[in-house]
């Protein structure tokens, strides 16, 4: 049955040998906004690509700011130090997630501590988290401490699961309780929503990625999404070498980062933008034949949450047993079909091994099941 299944993804991805999970497609005007770019010289960081792609970004997600960075990695570094992570605070965040998540926690010197998701959304839940800040935090006068580390909780990291959006409200009101600020790792779900809202706009901010895999790319880069203009002032600042405005003058005022997206990578985010609602009803037209097909299969297919509009980054299905997951891994990759297990759980990683966790039964039956199927646009 897995050799037919095989068959049917090809026929899908008529000409693509092997079937790609998800390669970028260039359908509008990346090339004549990349000569643009260059023909005004304007190819680093200043230039009116990065302005436009900011605005378009933070109009089409409903955040008040958008600030473009070089990678989705850079950008949760930044925002979880805008946010006020610390060097040995600790991050809550979920397991099974891509290794950018736990790095960028790292890279601000913080800890992250790994609390389960939910089975149905993939995402952070909502109820695990609040029975692991209840079991094992107190809230100060002065912020939440971990009362086995003594260590302070600075920010809470939920990741939108290959753009199914997490129960983000409930998350969102937990954390508010304990008084930790919730940065949303949306860097899978540009044009996911949550009751009609755009991840990334529930926490006092979101991140978004275009790597060459992610649903629209800019060769690599990232976004920071926020409502207030202080959080986005801050992070253009320590993005930007924390220079000073100033005519002339070389000021900084604080030890900055080189992060800021160039111009060149904002150009093709541009003509990439202009085509997102087309590439993404085109990505749902995949899900819906993906449902039916694996329905008639009598195989677990993941369609998105009630009150959720997924973006089908990257579709889902889900095998019986670890046995029968990695048959169909061998049988698809041998016959020119990518799919992917999902992450190796990030507590599982020699550099994350030794983190705090809560109970993972949910992440480890995923990790046994889950695979990736090709879901990148259909041209035809
Ligand atoms: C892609 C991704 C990122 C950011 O990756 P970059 O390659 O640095 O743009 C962060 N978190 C998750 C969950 C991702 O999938």
């Amino acid at each position: 049955m897995f050799d037919e299944i095989v068959e049917f993804i090809k026929s899908l991805y008529p000409g693509q040998n092997p079937v790609p999970l998800h390669a970028p497609v260039f359908l509008g005007n990346e090339k004549k906004y990349l000569a643009d770019c260059i023909d005004s010289t304007f190819v680093s960081y200043v230039g009116k690509y990065v302005t436009q792609f900011e605005e378009m970004t933070a109009q089409y997600t409903g955040a008040k700011y958008a600030i473009a960075m070089v990678n989705g990695t850079t950008a949760l570094q930044i925002a979880l130090q805008v946010a006020g992570v610390k060097p040995g605070d600790e991050v809550i965040t979920q397991p099974l997630t891509f290794v950018a998540t736990a790095n960028a926690i790292s890279h601000c010197g913080a800890i992250p501590v790994f609390v389960d998701v939910d089975i149905d959304t993939m995402g952070l839940s909502p109820q695990n988290l609040k029975d692991f800040l209840l079991k094992n935090y107190t809230i100060k006068s002065d912020g939440t401490y971990n009362r086995l580390t003594g260590k302070r909780l600075a920010s809470i990291v939920p990741m939108h699961t290959f753009g199914f959006p997490c129960r983000i409200d409930d998350i969102v009101d937990i954390a508010d309780a304990f008084n930790v600020p919730v940065v949303e790792d949306s860097a899978e779900s540009l044009g996911s929503c949550y009751k009609n809202k755009h991840t990334g706009t529930f926490g006092i901010a979101g991140i978004l990625s275009y790597n060459g895999n992610k649903t629209i790319t800019t060769g690599g880069g990232g976004m920071i999404i926020t409502d207030s203009e202080e959080f986005a002032k801050k992070a253009k600042h320590l993005s930007t070498t924390a220079k000073v405005s100033h005519s002339y003058d070389y000021v900084h005022d604080q030890v900055g980062y080189n992060y800021r997206m160039p111009n060149v990578n904002a150009a093709i985010g541009v003509a990439q933008m202009e085509k997102i609602e087309e590439y993404l009803l085109n990505k749902r037209g995949t899900s819906d034949i993906y449902r039916e097909y694996f329905a008639s299969k009598n195989i677990d297919f993941t369609s998105e949450m009630k009150e959720t509009t997924a973006n089908y980054w990257l579709n889902v299905i889900r095998l019986k047993d670890f046995n029968k997951r990695n048959t169909f891994l061998d049988v698809a990759n041998e016959n020119g079909v990518m799919t992917r297990p999902v992450w190796q759980l990030m507590d599982k990683l020699e550099m994350y091994k030794d983190c705090q966790a809560s109970n993972l039964d949910n992440s480890k039956w995923l990790e046994e099941r889950v695979v990736n199927i090709p879901s990148g646009v259909r041209i035809r």
